[in-house]
Order: structure tokens, then C-alpha cells, then sequence
């Protein structure tokens, strides 16, 4: 072979091999552009929340650990989400099913976010989240609050109130809350509508027996003087002076025994003997109790039960003493000649007592609040005819320990009835003799259970 077709040769050969290489280096600037765009793609997915793990065909030979790599970073991704997408839901669900009102504002004073309890204890029905808090209320104190809250940076206080038909009182919190992303004042609403009402009852309370013993008290202390001071000597005013004081320290005993009461069964302390009860004979004797002081006033009272009239389950001393006390009510209020009537009847699984008068009646603005301590429609005349205030409040705890209702239903000037609501034993029908009084005195079955007292305290 001549020289130069061994050159030729040569630079045949050569630029075969630069062909070669060159078809190589393509063969891989291709593949690394695929692996670069599944790189890309797995990058883009972690940006957009979609933690999935590389395919095993997406990254091969010297990529692989590539893809390994990501695939973990996904998958550590996916759980540190999770963690902290299960952390919020816990964080919102607390704060929604919070019986406080909770709201955060922002430093625009745009409500970023607000529980259900917060949205009714300010009247938004429609939602407070993401409106303007001054959309949502106007009230003073709370506006003050949050601008109170961010100017100072410290937690600002009040009591405010909502609502006109039903007002309910809250303590309100606004607490600055400062984080890296964001500045606002958290808002809390604490409602504190009973605490306060019971707050009142007791100042009432104490304020009302200071008053109701200081008034005989006084009485009894001015007689006892008058007296030392001479008029012992003089025999008619001596006697007369003497059944005041006598009459004012009965009051003072009726007062202290009926607080007593009151205190036993608001204590808890008041047991009562449970038994099956014949309300026939319950209001037989209650208004034989009452009937000569009816008489005397002039009063007819009449009374109509049933004679197979189921038992309730009570305790049959309490529930004289409230019959008894209704009956002395309506001879106190109703003005000869005027009548009184008691009927019991049977409504589902209640007994319905009812004492009627035709009295002076009670106006419809003192109808709920007569059971309330101490509370009289007129006071004057309650304590002339010694009443204490207390009875009707004693009746209504009694009644309510019984598991029934005690109401009133009056017209001013035409009369009063009082409804007593008693749960009836649980029938079980036995032979039994009839009821004396108004029955027929014939046999007859009733229903009846647990013959044998027993007791429950309340
Ligand atoms: P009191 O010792 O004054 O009778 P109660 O608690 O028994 O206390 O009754 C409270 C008030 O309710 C009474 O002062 C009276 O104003 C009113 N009241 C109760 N029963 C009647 C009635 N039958 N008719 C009219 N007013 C009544």
C-alpha cells in the first residue's frame, strides 16, 4: 500500500470515530435531557403539594440514587404535611366545638376568623369570617377592646352585652397575637350570663331577709321598750302590746323555719319519703285543714277528683304542705263571696291538680316571678295576713323534686288557678277499696306500685 492511501486510511478511520462519538454524545445529551425533565417534573410536583415517589424507569444507572433521593424527600414531605394538616383540623375542630366565642382579627380589623359560638353571641347568623368587624358589630366595648389591644400590645378586659330580646352577659378577652406572618388580636367570649344572674339572687337574697327580720325585729324591740318604759302599768295596752310582740316572733319563727326549708332542699339536704299517693285523699285532707279559716272568711270551697284516679309516686307530707299552701293562697287573695275549687285529673302519664279561685288574680307581668323568693304582687298585704313570701318558692322546689311542674294562669280581677304536674306511678292494676269522700264506696281497680315507702333524697 502507497503512502498515501495508508493516510487516506488514517483520516477515514478517524473521522469514523469522531462519527461515532459524536452519535454517542447525542445518544446521551438525550437521555440527560429526559432525566433533567423527570427531575424538573418531580421537583414541580413537591411544589404543588403532590408528594409521589419516582418511578424506578425514570431514573437509571448513575441517576438512580437521584431518584432515590427524591423519592424520600417526597415521602418525609408527604408526612410532615399530614402531621401538620392533622394539626390544624385538630387546632380549628377545638376551636369550633369551643362553648366560648372565638375570633381572630387582623390589623385591619377584618375578622380572619370566628367560631360558631362567637358568631351567635354577637347575632351574625350569617357568618363573621373574613368580614369587616365592624359589619359584624358596633358595640363599643368590644371595638375599644381590639383597638385597645393593639395599640397597648397588652390583653385588654370587659364585660359586654349582647342580644335585647334574651341580653346574655360575657367577660370578654382581647389579646394581642403577634406571629412571623401576621399581627391581630384574638378575641374571647366567655359567657358569664348565669354567674352574674346568680350573683344578683344572692345580693337580692341577703338584702331581702335583712329587710324581712329587721321589720319584726323592730316591732318586737320598740313593744319591749314602750313597755319597760311604763306601759307595763297599764293593763290594757300591757296585754295588747304583749300579742304584738307574740304575733311579730311567730313571724320571725315562720320566717327562719321557711328559710330553713328553703336552704334544706336547695342544699340538698331535704330527704323525701317516696310512696304511691291517692290524690283524693291528699286534697280531702288538705281542705279539711283549711276549711274553718275558709268559713270565717266566707269562702266555699269544693273539690272533684276522679275516684279511679292513678297514684303518683311522692312523698305525701310535701305534697300536703304544697296543696295546703296554694289553698291558704287562694283564701288569703279571693274576697268573699267567692269560691275556691280543686280537681284532679289525669293527663298522659301526669296527674293535673288544680286549685281555682275567684280572687283578686295576679297581673301577667308577676305571674313567673311569684315563685321567686320573697317576691309578693303586694307586699302589704301579704305580711298583714303573715305570709313570708317564701311559700310559693318552697312549693315550686317540692313540685320540681317530684320530677312535676308547678304554673299559674290568672286573670287580673276574675281569679287564679295553679296547676301542679305530678309523674303517676307505673300501673300495675290491684283490687282495692274505693276512696272515702266524694267516691261511690263501691270496689274497684286501680292502678297501683311499690306499696313500700321509700326514700329519695333530692
Ligand atoms: P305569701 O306568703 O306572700 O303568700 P307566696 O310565695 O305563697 O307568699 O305567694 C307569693 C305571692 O303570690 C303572694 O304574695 C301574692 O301576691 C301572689 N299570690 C299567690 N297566690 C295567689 C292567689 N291565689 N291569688 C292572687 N295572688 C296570689
Amino acid at each position: 500500500m502507497t503512502p498515501v492511501a495508508n493516510n487516506l486510511l488514517l483520516i477515514f478511520g478517524a473521522l469514523l470515530l469522531l462519527a461515532a462519538m459524536a452519535a454517542l454524545w447525542r445518544i446521551g445529551a438525550r437521555r440527560s435531557r429526559a432525566r433533567a425533565y423527570f427531575v424538573r417534573r418531580a421537583v414541580e410536583d413537591l411544589g404543588r403539594g403532590e408528594f409521589r415517589a419516582s418511578r424506578p424507569e425514570e431514573f437509571t444507572g448513575g441517576w438512580a440514587a437521584v431518584g432515590g433521593a427524591l423519592t424520600e424527600a417526597a415521602t418525609k414531605l408527604a408526612a410532615r404535611v399530614e402531621r401538620l394538616t392533622d394539626e390544624r383540623d385538630f387546632s380549628a375542630a377545638v376551636l369550633i366545638s369551643m362553648s366560648e366565642g372565638v375570633a381572630v382579627v387582623d390589623t385591619r380589623e377584618r375578622i380572619l376568623f370566628a367560631n360558631a359560638a362567637f358568631a351567635e353571641a354577637v347575632g351574625a347568623n350569617d357568618g363573621c369570617s373574613g368580614r369587616p368587624l365592624l359589619d359584624v358589630t358596633r358595640h363599643t366595648s368590644l371595638i375599644e377592646a381590639v383597638a385597645g389591644a393593639f395599640t397597648t400590645a397588652e390583653t385588654v378586659r370587659a364585660e359586654v352585652e349582647f342580644g335585647t330580646v334574651r341580653p346574655r352577659t360575657f367577660a370578654l378577652t382581647a389579646a394581642p397575637v403577634t406571629t412571623t406572618a401576621a399581627r391581630g388580636v384574638v378575641l374571647v367570649l366567655h359567657d358569664v350570663t348565669d354567674i352574674r344572674r346568680l350573683e344578683r339572687i344572692r345580693r337580692d337574697f341577703v338584702a331581702n331577709v335583712s329587710h324581712e327580720l329587721r321589720t319584726p325585729l323592730t316591732t318586737i324591740q320598740g313593744f319591749a321598750e314602750t313597755l319597760l318604759g311604763g306601759a307595763l302599768d297599764d293593763p290594757s295596752a300591757r296585754r295588747k302590746f304583749l300579742e304584738i310582740i307574740r304575733d311579730h316572733a311567730a313571724r320571725l319563727g315562720r320566717i327562719t323555719d321557711d328559710l330553713l326549708k328553703l336552704s334544706a332542699i336547695e342544699g340538698g339536704s331535704m330527704t323525701f319519703h317516696m310512696e304511691p299517693v291517692r290524690l283524693p285523699q291528699l286534697i280531702e285532707h288538705c281542705i279539711e285543714a283549711v276549711s274553718l279559716r275558709a268559713k270565717a272568711s266566707g269562702l266555699a270551697i269544693e273539690w272533684h277528683a276522679p275516684e279511679a284516679l292513678p297514684l303518683v309516686r311522692g312523698d305525701s307530707l310535701r305534697l300536703e304542705e304544697v296543696l295546703k299552701n296554694l289553698l291558704e293562697n287562694a283564701i288569703q287573695y279571693t274576697p268573699a263571696p267567692g269560691s275556691i275549687r280543686v280537681s284532679a285529673a289525669v293527663e298522659g302519664e301526669h296527674a293535673l291538680l288544680c286549685v281555682a279561685d275567684t280572687g283578686i288574680g295576679i297581673p301577667s307581668t308577676d305571674q313567673q316571678r311569684i315563685f321567686e323568693r320573697f317576691y309578693r304582687v303586694d307586699v302589704a298585704r301579704s305580711r298583714e295576713a303573715g305570709g313570708t313570701g317564701l311559700g310559693l318558692s318552697i312549693a315550686k322546689h317540692i313540685v320540681e323534686a317530684h320530677q312535676g311542674r308547678l304554673w299559674v294562669e290568672s286573670e287580673l280581677g276574675q281569679g287564679s288557678r295553679f296547676y301542679v304536674s305530678l309523674p303517676l306511678c307505673a300501673p300495675e292494676p290491684v283490687t282495692l277499696q274505693s276512696e272515702p269522700g266524694k267516691s261511690s264506696g263501691s270496689t274497684e281497680s286501680v292502678p297501683q306500685q311499690h306499696t313500700e315507702p321509700t326514700e329519695k333524697p333530692v
